[in-house]
């Protein structure tokens, strides 16, 4: 830290993204990317003639790409706004929703960053504990008076609550805003779009990072009623007018006319999923439901930490986290077929290593 470094960031704990190698091959297992590329149709919507455009600016509007998500999600242009990644879209809505007065809460043990931005800007915030086998009750967050946000699957554990659950959140409070993390909704969650048209407080965060297989060109959009959409333009607008350049918007417009490649490949990753969750079954380990491109897994044998270093020796990453109530548990992106039977073929010989 230098001298010259604001006293208010002086205790900031910045996130910690999954590691991102770029020295050895590794089974990328660890950051929930898709292990298949985007469709043959965006390679060829960033082409050498929008390359030849990067000298201009990009709409700052994206009304292309936001009229394409508009017919895709059947709500109109005035529902949806962009970001860069659904991280950027975090960031406007901890920015513009929340303060001393208005705080708030999320689940204890969920994607880390939402405490992160929360200390960014030195609000208040409640953090809520999980149940039994890290369950998450809606009437925790019923009627509390809090901006909400919650990640539906939630991550780390892919657990999913149902859409009237979370009706029953977004009703009870009525003053608050509540945002729904939908980053994994695409691999066999029930998304609570159809509620958007209901309550002018509720938000739902998409991603195309996972399903869509775009996680390096950066893009996240949020769908929710004009007056929200308008508030985070403010802050857009006061941060980085061309938040999503030129490149990402045209492959994000080819992506979405091509939902039936995407859709194939989100039923590999869930078969992938049943056939890794059964395989490690067999050794003994647990691992909760998962709705998610992920799962959250228990070694009968070693922890979380332990199991995390000896499959990174054998070149296969995944994620663990020290926090102590996951400390055992290690998070597994699913990967094609191939990679996660490399996977379970270093875990038997890790479980074989240890006797
Ligand atoms: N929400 C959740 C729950 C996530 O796990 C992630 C990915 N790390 C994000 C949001 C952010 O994803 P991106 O910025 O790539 O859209």
């Amino acid at each position: 830290m230098s001298r010259y470094l604001s006293a208010r960031f002086a205790d900031l704990e910045a996130y910690v993204p999954g590691e991102q190698p770029q020295d050895m091959q590794y089974v990328k297992l660890n950051t929930n990317e898709s292990p298949f590329p985007p469709a043959p149709a965006v390679l060829e919507a960033v082409n050498a003639a929008e390359i030849n455009r990067l000298n201009l600016y990009p709409d700052p509007e994206g009304k292309a790409l936001r009229q394409a998500l508009a017919e895709r999600y059947g709500v109109e242009v005035e529902n949806i706004f962009l970001a860069n990644g659904s991280d950027e879209l975090l960031n406007f809505f901890f920015m513009a929703f929340c303060d001393e007065d208005k705080p708030v809460a999320f689940p204890a043990v969920s994607y880390g960053f939402y405490p992160v931005y929360a200390n960014l800007y030195r609000l208040p915030y409640s953090e809520i504990p999980l149940r039994e086998d890290f369950r998450l009750e809606p009437s925790d967050y019923c009627g509390i008076g809090k901006n909400i946000v919650i990640a539906n699957p939630n991550a780390p554990t892919g657990r999913v609550i149902s859409i009237s659950e979370i009706e029953d959140i977004v009703r009870s409070n009525p003053d608050h805003v509540v945002m729904i993390d939908e980053a994994y909704i695409d691999f066999g969650g029930e998304s609570c779009l159809p509620l958007v048209g209901k309550y002018e407080n509720l938000l739902v965060c998409q991603t195309f990072s996972k399903f869509r297989s775009l996680a390096g060109g950066r893009l996240g959009f949020a769908i929710g009623s004009p007056a929200l959409i308008e508030d985070l333009d403010k802050m857009k607008y006061s941060t980085n007018s061309y938040n999503i350049n030129r490149l990402t918007m045209a492959a994000a417009i080819a992506t979405i006319k091509n939902d039936e490649y995407y859709a194939a490949n989100s039923r590999r990753i869930q078969e992938n999923r049943a056939y890794t969750v059964e395989e490690l079954g067999k050794l003994g380990f647990e691992t909760l439901p998962s709705k998610a491109n992920f799962i959250f897994t228990r070694c009968p044998k070693v922890d979380g930490g332990t199991l995390y270093q000896a499959l990174k020796a054998k070149g296969v990453l995944v994620r663990h986290w020290d926090k102590a109530v996951i400390a055992d548990w290690c998070r597994v992106t699913i990967g094609s077929r191939e990679q996660m039977d490399v996977f379970l073929e270093k875990v038997r010989e890790i479980l074989g290593e240890v006797g």
